[in-house]
């Protein structure tokens, strides 16, 4: 299976400092993507499960009743991963990578602008906050 990247990416409108990657992907594909986040120094991940229809699991036919029959979500995960500007394109190459089967159902990534961050424990805000002890920009800069 040969890797598909996302395409080159444009200036990210609005621009922010923080972006929020949020990625919908299969379950049982998860701890694969976050164990190689964490690898590369993304420690501060939020997961939820959700359910949802795409090409997947949507219907083709509506119903009488116009209202979609619970049974036709898909049962998904909700990835929330906020960074900074320059570490987003890092992030969406890595779920791609290990998200991707090829097949319809494999998920959807989401970029969403944030304006700030706040630590609740110390009460910083921004960069200090986005940052992680340990995490990507501290390896990176460890070189
Ligand atoms: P502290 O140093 O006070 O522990 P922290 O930055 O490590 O601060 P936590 O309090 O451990 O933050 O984070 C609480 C929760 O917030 C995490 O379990 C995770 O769900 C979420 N979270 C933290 N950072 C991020 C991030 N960058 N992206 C997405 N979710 C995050
Ligand atoms: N940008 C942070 C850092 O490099 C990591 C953010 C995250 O783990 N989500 O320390």
């Amino acid at each position: 299976l040969h890797v598909i990247r996302a395409q080159s990416s444009p200036d990210y409108i609005p621009d922010s400092k923080f972006y929020k990657v949020e990625a919908i992907l299969r379950p049982w594909r998860v701890q694969q993507v976050s164990s190689a986040l964490l690898n590369m120094g993304i420690r501060g991940v939020t997961v939820s499960d959700v359910r949802g229809f795409g090409a997947q699991g949507g219907s083709t036919e509506r119903h009488g009743g116009s209202e979609f029959s619970e049974d036709k979500f898909v049962a998904k995960v909700k990835m929330e991963i906020v960074v900074s500007k320059d570490q987003v394109e890092g992030v969406i190459d890595k779920i791609m990578e290990e998200a991707r089967t090829g097949e319809i159902g494999d998920g959807k990534i989401f970029l969403v602008p944030v304006s700030d961050v706040i630590r609740v424990r110390t009460g910083e805000r921004g960069e200090k906050a986005e940052r992680m002890a340990g995490g990507w920009s501290d390896i990176s800069s460890a070189v």
